[in-house]
């Protein structure tokens, strides 16, 4: 599951270690890079020896359904970074949420920064615009914050906005296959303790994965792995997800959020069981599509980003759903945001007004570009 370099000596030995020590963390995560996914040029899918004509016939597959390609976020391990969080860590754990009031903030937003890293191949593969970029972070605004007149209005404001602190772009094959994270994050990540690192690769055939921060924050694995193809705004042209809502559900995990179909079966709605979170109905399956289905005897969840719907079908988040983005990031993810005060006369849902608090306008720019050859 994990590579590296061979290596003589002590060099080795200490890696190794570090390989070992890491096993577990990465027991929670779907082997990136056994997967051998390309695209080829003429627009067919190729994973694991089988052959799709093209993209809609590859996210439409069994095999896509089956293999649980949708996402590749999985379950943290409870309690591997709690004990060293002093905050009220209990109201968010990796198998608990008690909803606090102090979590649905009313006249404040916290800003996120974030980085985005993207590694493409030397045909130019996987290479994303600014402006993709830039239509990305205004989907995350538009849907985290349910903005009036957008395709998020109809969602919750869950006060956590996003503003672009730069951009990295790296060529490099090996690192764009994504077997290697234990290579390419290192080198490229700005402090995950402070920033979102959003890396954009082949994903290795999955849409994209995250890490969750009660496991995983502040470490250089934590952050989000994207489809290079999932990047972008409204309408972005890829596929039954085009809507830039994959980075959307990714950021739920990284703050702290199930699928709505977590426990799967078992049907349970509670705070310590299926998402941890009643105000979305319990759901027995992954949903693909926009069908209303009724797995658990009550509609499922299909409009709720943690779902696996299509694109155009998923534009909620629950109240609770919220509240436990808000403690997971306030308790886990303390370094990685600042509060701006809304301004008199701002509406909810208008996002944050910027400027406020004498910290200054959003570092938007510092774009810094990496040219790494392959070898
Ligand atoms: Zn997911």
């Amino acid at each position: 599951m994990l590579f590296y370099q061979t290596t003589v000596g002590d060099l080795m030995y200490r890696k190794l270690l570090i390989v070992i020590a890491l096993a577990l963390a990465f027991a929670s995560f779907a082997s990136a890079g056994d997967v051998n996914f390309r695209i080829g040029a003429n627009g067919s899918v190729e994973i694991q020896g089988l052959r799709f004509l093209d993209m809609d016939n590859y996210l439409r597959s069994d095999f896509f359904r089956e293999q649980g390609m949708r996402c590749g976020a999985k379950s943290p391990l409870p309690g591997v970074a709690e004990s060293s969080i002093a905050k009220s860590v209990a109201d968010c754990t990796a198998t608990v949420t008690s909803i606090q009031a102090e979590y649905w903030p009313l006249s404040v937003t916290y800003v996120m920064p974030l980085w985005f890293h993207v590694i493409y191949r030397s045909d130019g593969a996987g290479y994303v615009s600014d402006e993709r970029i830039n239509a990305q972070i205004q989907v995350l605004n538009e849907d985290y914050g349910a903005m009036t007149g957008t395709m998020g209005a109809d969602g919750y404001n869950t006060r956590i906005q996003f503003e672009l602190a730069g951009i990295t772009r790296t060529q490099n094959d090996a690192w764009f296959d994504d077997d290697d994270q234990d290579a390419y994050k290192p080198a490229l990540n700005q402090d995950p303790s402070r920033f979102i690192n959003v890396y954009s690769t082949s994903a290795s055939g999955y849409l994209g994965y995250a890490y969750f921060p009660q496991d995983s924050a502040g470490q250089w694995w934590d952050g989000i792995v994207l489809l290079h193809a999932a990047v972008g705004g409204r309408y972005n042209g890829f596929s039954f997800y085009d809507q830039g809502r994959t980075l959307v559900h990714e950021m739920g995990h990284y703050l702290g959020l199930y699928h709505t179909f977590e426990g799967y079966s078992t049907c349970i709605n509670s705070y310590t069981g299926g998402d941890l979170i009643v105000d979305t109905p319990a759901e027995g399956e992954d949903h693909y599509g926009c069908t209303q289905t009724y797995t658990c005897s009550s509609p499922d969840p299909i409009h709720n980003y943690m779902d696996y719907t299509d694109d155009i079908c998923m534009y909620q988040f629950s109240a609770e759903q919220a509240n436990r983005t808000v403690c997971s990031l306030v308790n886990y993810r303390s370094a990685t945001y600042r509060v701006v005060a809304d301004e008199p006369g701002d509406e909810p849902g208008d996002g944050p007004s910027g400027g406020e608090g004498g910290e200054g306008t959003p570092a938007l720019g510092a774009i810094l570009t990496h040219l790494l050859q392959s070898e």
